[in-house]
C-alpha cells in the first residue's frame, strides 16, 4: 500500500491571467501528481467559496496564498502518511478540517485541489489512468471507445464571458451523439472555423471570448442562433441531424426585480412570458438543451418551463444546482430540470462530486460534465467525464488551448480505450 509522502502547493495563473492553485502530492513508492483547479465567473450563489487573499496590493486581491498557505501548512499535516486510494476518506478529513458548510476555512480551492491531486496520484499507485481508475473505483461506467460524452462545444460566447452585448452565455453546437468522439470533434471544430468566415464576410468581430467562442457584436441572441445555422449550411453538416443547437442562458446575470431583460426587446420580460418566448425558441431552433433558463431561486420558473417542454428539451440547472446533492434533491422532486451541470469546483471534493453524479444517475437525470471559464491547461475533467458515465462534456470552444487540451485528452481516451478492445 502506497502513502503519501509530501504535499506542496504553490500560486499559478489560470487562462484570465487570475491567480489559482495547482497542488503536487508525492508517494512513497516515487509518483507524483500535479492538479490545478478551475474557476468561474458566472458562479451560483451557493458554490463553494473560493478563498482569495483580498490583499489589494496583488493581483487586484485575488491572489491566493491564504488558501496555498491552508494546504501547505494545515492540510499537509493531515493528508501525508494516507492511502492515496482512500479518495472517500482524504476528502472527509479534509470536510473535517474545514468544519463549514460553505468550505470557507480552508477554500473550497484548496479543498478541491488536493482532493483531485490525491485522485490522480490514486490512478497513479494503481496503475491505472485516471478515468479507468474512476470507473473502477465508483462503478458509474464501463467506458468504451464507443460511448465517451458527447461534446458541447460553445462557440459564441456572450454574457459575462462574451463582449457584453449578447445576454445570453453560451450558444452551444452539440455533434450528434451517434457518431464517435473524432466525428463530434471534427464537425465542432469545422463549424467552428466555418463560423470564423461567416463573421468575417459580415464584418462582425471574431476575437473570442473567456471560452474561446467567438465574441462578435451583433444586435440580439437570437442574431447568434442564426449565425450558427449559416456557419452549420456552409459545412457538408445537416443541422438536426448531425449537429444540434443549445444554450446556457445563464439568466441570473440579467434577471432583476422578478424580470428577465434581455436585448431583443425593450421592456422586460414577466416570468410567464420569458416561458412563452423560450418555448417559441425552442420550437424555432430545435434546441436540443437549455441551461440556466431562469434564476438561481426562481424555482416555480423552472417548473413551469419543464412542464411545458421537459419530455422534449435537456433542461440543465447549473447555478440552480451548484453540484449540491441537497438542491439536486430538490429539482428532482419538483421536476424543476432533467439534467446537471457537474462543475467539482462547485461543490470542493472529488467524492461529493461523485454523490451527486450517483444521485442524477439513479433519477434519470442527464449528467453534463464541464469545465470554467477561468480554467487551466489541466484535463482532469476529461478523466472524471469518462470515469463516471457522464453523457455530455461541455469544455467550451475548440479553441484556446486550456479548452482543446480536455477535448485532446478525450481523444487519447477514445484511441487508447479502442486499442485495448482490440
Ligand atoms: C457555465 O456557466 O456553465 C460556465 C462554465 O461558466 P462559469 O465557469 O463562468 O460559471
Ligand atoms: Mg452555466
Amino acid at each position: 500500500m502506497a502513502k503519501i509522502k509530501a504535499i506542496h502547493a504553490r500560486e499559478i495563473l489560470d487562462s484570465r491571467g487570475t491567480p489559482t492553485i495547482e497542488t503536487t502530492v508525492w508517494s512513497d513508492d516515487d509518483h507524483g501528481a500535479v492538479s490545478s483547479v478551475p474557476s468561474g465567473a458566472s458562479t451560483g450563489r451557493f458554490e463553494a467559496l473560493e478563498l482569495r487573499d483580498g490583499d489589494p496590493t496583488r493581483f487586484d486581491g485575488q491572489g491566493v496564498l491564504k488558501a496555498v498557505d491552508n494546504i501547505n501548512n494545515i492540510i499537509s499535516k493531515y493528508v501525508v502518511g494516507q492511502d492515496p486510494t482512500k479518495q472517500n476518506g482524504i476528502d472527509q478529513i479534509l470536510l473535517n478540517i474545514d468544519g463549514t458548510a460553505s468550505k470557507s476555512k480552508l477554500g473550497g480551492n484548496a479543498i478541491l485541489s488536493v482532493s483531485q491531486a490525491v485522485c490522480e496520484l490514486g490512478a497513479l499507485v494503481s496503475n491505472l489512468q485516471t478515468y479507468e481508475y474512476l470507473a473502477e473505483k465508483y462503478a458509474l461506467a464501463r467506458p468504451t471507445s464507443k460511448h465517451l460524452p458527447t461534446p458541447i462545444f460553445n462557440l459564441i460566447n456572450g454574457g459575462k464571458h462574451g463582449a457584453g452585448n449578447l445576454d445570453f452565455q453560451e450558444f452551444h453546437l452539440i455533434p450528434s451523439s451517434q457518431v464517435d468522439f473524432k466525428k463530434a470533434l471534427q464537425i465542432g471544430d469545422e463549424v467552428y472555423q466555418s463560423l470564423k468566415k461567416v463573421l468575417i464576410n459580415k464584418k462582425a468581430v471574431h476575437s473570442v471570448g473567456d471560452e474561446g467562442g467567438f465574441a462578435p457584436n451583433l444586435f440580439n441572441n437570437v442574431d447568434a442562433l442564426e449565425l450558427l445555422i449559416e456557419a452549420v449550411n456552409n459545412t457538408p453538416y445537416k443541422l438536426n441531424a448531425d449537429c444540434f443547437l443549445g444554450l446556457d442562458i445563464a439568466a441570473n446575470s440579467f434577471y432583476k426585480n422578478g424580470k428577465y431583460q434581455i436585448k431583443d426587446r425593450q421592456e422586460p420580460y414577466s416570468a410567464e412570458e420569458f416561458i412563452k418566448y423560450l418555448v417559441d425558441l425552442k420550437k424555432q431552433y430545435n434546441l436540443l438543451s437549455i441551461e440556466d433558463p431562469f434564476d438561481q431561486d426562481a424555482w416555480q420558473h423552472w417548473v413551469n418551463l419543464y412542464l411545458e417542454m421537459g419530455q422534449e428539451t435537456m433542461i440543465v440547472g447549473d447555478d440552480l444546482l451548484v453540484t449540491d446533492k441537497t438542491r439536486l434533491q430538490k429539482a428532482i422532486e419538483l421536476h424543476a430540470c432533467n439534467a446537471v451541470l457537474v462543475k467539482p469546483n462547485q461543490i470542493g471534493t472529488i467524492s461529493e462530486t461523485v454523490q451527486v453524479v450517483k444521485l442524477a444517475k439513479k433519477n434519470n437525470f442527464s449528467v453534463v460534465v464541464s469545465h470554467r471559464s477561468g480554467d487551466t491547461d489541466e484535463d482532469f475533467i476529461a478523466d472524471f467525464a469518462v470515469g463516471i458515465g457522464a453523457d455530455y462534456a461541455k469544455f467550451g470552444a475548440p479553441n484556446r488551448m486550456e479548452r482543446v487540451a480536455k477535448y485532446n485528452r478525450l481523444s487519447f481516451i477514445e484511441e487508447y480505450l479502442a486499442a485495448a478492445g482490440k
